[in-house]
């Protein structure tokens, strides 16, 4: 309150806010995130959604970034992308991912396979991301949802269980192209309804089934609203939508604050080609709405003509986690999605508890051909 009164205070607070907010910028602009206090590197905290110095827990704020943008698609828009500043590519010789850092950064591991078998690329680390969904879950967090859904899993050997806090995990963005587009199409169905008959007589009196077809043609539109392609080489389109998908309608505009203390997997499949995948998953769909207008038992073809329109894409980094590690020689691995937690993978399988089980089944069975010699043979 007195403040207000002294002009001088007021002053000197506005400097000491206008350096604060100075040196900020200059941590962010610089693109080596270092930390004010202890000058360690900050990495991209999903709790604060800041940045965050792992030594000294200092908080920096984020540079305010816009919400992706749709960017209309045509062929050869690629060519238009933009090079990947700021970062450099490593590639595993194990697996052959290549993934980004922040240029500073230096990696121990492949985030994919866990080796350390890894070489820096001299070349261009590729084209820059115009989005990007920052981790929502934390590296304790997702510790939390692994154990859970190691718990779930009743043949994981309770060694593996008692240590799931301990299993290394790496955050890591995978490239995923969004295409949104109007289609509209037209088609024609055959499709059949059962019926049942009663044929014969006497003894030879019984029922049958039979078909009758229809044949239908019509017009069909549908829009469709980010369809998520994978654009990467270590996981697949059905890894991708068995993580559940991913909410891309909520990413920010690309910047690398969100991958700092992370890696980012550089794209392996083209734009185009990641359209011509959309187009499979969207004809797919379209097919599904046209089978679903008909009551139909059994369709035989359905010949369809859409044409796609008003396309727009976006290419953006989704975040995952990722545990690999070895249990008895073997290497197992499975994945997080980065914004809800949900889990896939294989873990493995406790031979004491299979072995336990084939015997519980083995008891049942013995019983019951024991029950069966004993009172009905
Ligand atoms: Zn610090
Ligand atoms: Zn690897």
């Amino acid at each position: 309150m007195e403040n207000q009164n002294n002009p001088n205070i007021i002053d000197s607070e506005n400097k000491v806010q206008e350096a604060q907010q100075e040196k900020q910028e200059e941590i962010l602009e610089s693109k080596i995130y270092k930390c004010p206090n202890c000058g360690n590197f900050l990495s991209y905290d999903p709790k604060s959604n800041k940045l965050k110095c792992e030594y000294c827990d200092t908080l920096v704020e984020l540079q305010a970034v816009e919400d992706a943008k749709e960017l209309p698609y045509h062929q050869n828009v690629e060519n238009q992308f933009i090079a990947w500043q700021g970062v450099k590519s490593i590639r595993c010789r194990s697996c052959g991912a290549v993934t980004m850092l922040s240029q500073y950064e230096t990696a121990a591991k492949c985030p994919f396979c866990g080796a350390s078998n890894i070489v820096e690329l001299d070349e261009i680390p590729g084209l820059q991301p115009n989005g990007i969904l920052p981790f929502r879950i934390s590296k304790e967090d997702v510790h939390v949802y692994y154990k859970k859904w190691l718990k779930g899993k009743h043949l994981a050997p309770f060694k593996l269980k008692k240590e799931a806090s301990k299993q290394p995990s790496q955050g890591v963005y995978i490239p995923v192209f969004t295409f949104d587009s109007m289609c509209n199409g037209t088609y024609t169905i055959r499709y059949g309804k059962h019926y049942t008959v009663t044929v014969g007589t006497g003894k030879n009196r019984r029922t049958e089934t039979r078909t009758r077809w229809y044949l239908d043609s019509g017009v069909i539109s549908n829009f469709f609203n980010d369809v998520q392609v994978e654009a990467s080489k270590s996981i697949d389109q059905k890894t991708l939508s068995k993580l559940g998908g991913f909410d891309t309608d909520n990413a920010s505009s690309y910047h690398n604050q969100f991958i700092s203390g992370y890696s980012a997997e550089r794209y392996d499949r083209s734009l185009d080609e990641s359209f011509s995948d959309a187009v499979v998953i969207m004809d797919s769909v379209i097919k599904q709405m046209i089978i679903s207008r008909y009551n139909a038992d059994v369709v035989d073809y359905v010949n369809m003509n859409n044409s796609y329109n008003d396309i727009t894409y976006k290419y953006i980094l989704v975040p995952i986690w990722v545990f690999s590690y070895k249990y008895q020689k073997k290497t197992y691995g499975c994945i997080a999605n980065g914004r809800t937690g949900k889990i896939i993978g294989k873990y493995p399988k406790s031979p004491f508890k299979i072995s336990a089980i084939v015997l519980a089944v083995g008891a049942v069975v013995a019983l019951a051909v024991w029950i069966y010699i004993k009172y009905f043979m």
